[in-house]
């Protein structure tokens, strides 16, 4: 059968969704997208304040590749659409001592900078930097487009999973090649940025070195909001149609087929198949309530474990900085302890580790001239384990995060800023459906991966899919399965 008359609708207009419509539409199906905010992009949402543009949450794009794969299903040029700059240093890291360590695809470099911290672990860094090599042609490039829906994809898995011991923590790994405390934060914090802790998360994301090494590290011209409006674009240009502001309330189910979708306003439509970016305990639970299948999936989807949250201070300033890279990491005092207090504790630590964003000394467009931006992250936990009111707690967590800021690499912050806001676990809960406010969605476990994690398809209603951080990456997972059911 062929796709000609098949109607698609993917709700929510995050990555994972606005990639999965591209590609359903470049194919032939008639894909309607439907978002609930008024502007598309999820997380990777944007405010324009006082001549300053503030991205919300993405900054760091690592795999250009994948995204240029979007505008050649079609022919069209990417670069017509958006401009991905190379990031340099990819980020640098600083410790409290006043250590400081530039990350980036210069391996003599690296190697200087470790002989630095500790000749010793020179030897060990290159047996690291092999490990990562391998776990990323097998579990990146191998593994990438393994749709993990039945149980004998775990077979296929297995082996990357016992040669690489992915059972052991990434920072248990990288403790095995090198011995310097540092090295060992700056090598294993990565999986923070998928909302894994280093402790526990698998040794597989170890990956995420070697895939910096070899794709490097880019970011928009104009922002990451641009990337999101180009994807738009192409969109539909090629025929697709966006609604925003506009929430689904509702997925009508009739036996084990997903029929149709209803919104906020009124409008309903059908459709051969529904694809959902959006929050996945939202989607069983709000979107699906009254079917058994939703009830039941929500119920096991709420035993899971859920990423932590994070806090982040946007803030524009008088004055340039030169010499502040785009990406900083400032370590705390502790790594461990911090790590625990936000995973397992649910404590509001006295300490930080803040993720440092300041897109202008890349593309000065983002503010007025002679003014910075910046954001300040920080991870804290989920709002079912810190149970605080973020209206109150976020003002006086503001003032600290800035006074660290201040503190450790702005001397005269306080009197500089022009603009700042916050956004809260709360926000993300409110904003974007996230359950627990969470900033990642499930958290990467090792039991939450791959066949682990929610599946692409859900294994009663056939024509209903999931893409997006949820569930197993990414949109061109989704994208074949949907494109193989609807062909039949
Ligand atoms: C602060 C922060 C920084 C990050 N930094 C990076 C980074 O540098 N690099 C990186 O690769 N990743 C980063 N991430 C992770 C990355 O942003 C996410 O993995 C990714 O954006 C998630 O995309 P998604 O496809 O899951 O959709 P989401 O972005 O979660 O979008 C889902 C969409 O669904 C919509 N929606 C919800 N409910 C409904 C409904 N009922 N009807 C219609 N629409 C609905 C929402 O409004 C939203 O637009 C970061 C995340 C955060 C929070």
């Amino acid at each position: 059968m062929s796709l000609e008359g098949k109607r698609a609708c993917v709700i929510g207009a995050g990555f994972g969704g606005l990639a999965l419509a591209i590609r359903l539409q470049a194919a032939g199906v008639a894909t309607t997208v439907i978002e609930a905010r008024d502007k598309p992009g999820g997380r990777a949402y944007f405010w324009q304040r006082d001549g300053f543009t503030f991205d919300a949450g993405p900054t760091v794009i690592t795999d250009p590749a994948s995204l240029r794969a979007l505008w050649e299903l079609t022919g069209h040029d990417m670069a017509a659409d958006i401009e991905l700059m190379p990031v340099s240093p990819f980020y640098r890291l600083n410790w409290p001592d006043g250590t400081s360590f530039d990350c980036g695809s210069d391996l003599v470099e690296l190697r200087r900078q470790i002989a630095r911290l500790d000749p010793a672990d020179i030897a060990g860094y290159d047996e690291f930097l092999a490990y990562s090599g391998e776990v990323y042609r097998d579990g990146y490039v191998r593994l990438a487009t393994e749709p993990f829906v039945d149980f004998t994809s775990i077979a296929k898995a297995a082996p990357a999973l016992v040669k690489h011991r992915g059972w052991r923590s990434v920072y248990a790994t990288v403790s095995k090649f090198v011995r310097n405390d540092k090295l060992r934060e700056a090598l294993s914090f990565h999986t923070l940025l998928v909302g894994g802790n280093p402790m526990t998360a698998s040794s597989l994301y170890a990956l995420i070195h070697s895939l910096e090494q070899e794709r490097g590290i880019w970011s928009a011209r104009g922002g990451t909001n641009r990337l999101v409006a180009a994807l738009v674009r192409q969109f539909e240009r090629l025929g697709g149609e966006v609604r925003l502001h506009d929430p689904v309330t509702h997925i009508a189910a009739s036996g084990n087929r997903a029929t149709h979708v209803e919104t906020q306003s009124g409008w309903s439509g059908r459709f051969d198949a529904i694809a959902s970016n959006t929050d996945i305990v939202h989607t069983y639970r709000d979107l699906l309530r009254g079917s058994g299948r939703g009830m039941a999936m929500a119920r096991r989807l709420l035993h899971k474990r859920f990423s932590p949250s994070v806090f982040v201070v946007h803030f524009g300033v008088e004055g340039s900085w030169p010499g502040i890279p785009h990406h900083t990491i400032l370590f705390g005092p502790r790594f461990e302890g911090l790590l625990d207090d936000v995973f397992e504790r649910g404590v509001l630590p006295a300490d930080f580790m803040i993720y440092l964003h300041h897109p202008t000394v890349t593309d000065p467009s983002l503010a007025p001239e002679g003014r910075s931006v910046f954001y300040a992250l920080v991870p804290v936990a989920h709002m079912g384990k810190l149970a605080v009111d973020w209206e109150q707690v976020g003002n006086l967590l503001e003032q600290r995060v800035l006074a660290e800021v201040e503190r450790r690499l702005i001397p005269d912050l306080s009197d500089r800023i022009v603009t700042k806001f916050h956004y809260a676990p709360r926000d993300f809960a409110l904003d974007l459906s996230a359950h627990l406010g969470s900033a990642f969605s499930l958290e990467p476990t090792v039991r939450q991966t791959a066949f682990f994690r929610a599946h692409n398809r859900d294994d009663v209603i056939h024509n209903l899919y999931l893409v997006g951080a949820g569930t197993h990456p990414g949109a061109e997972v989704t994208a074949g399965l949907m494109l193989k059911d609807l062909s039949r």
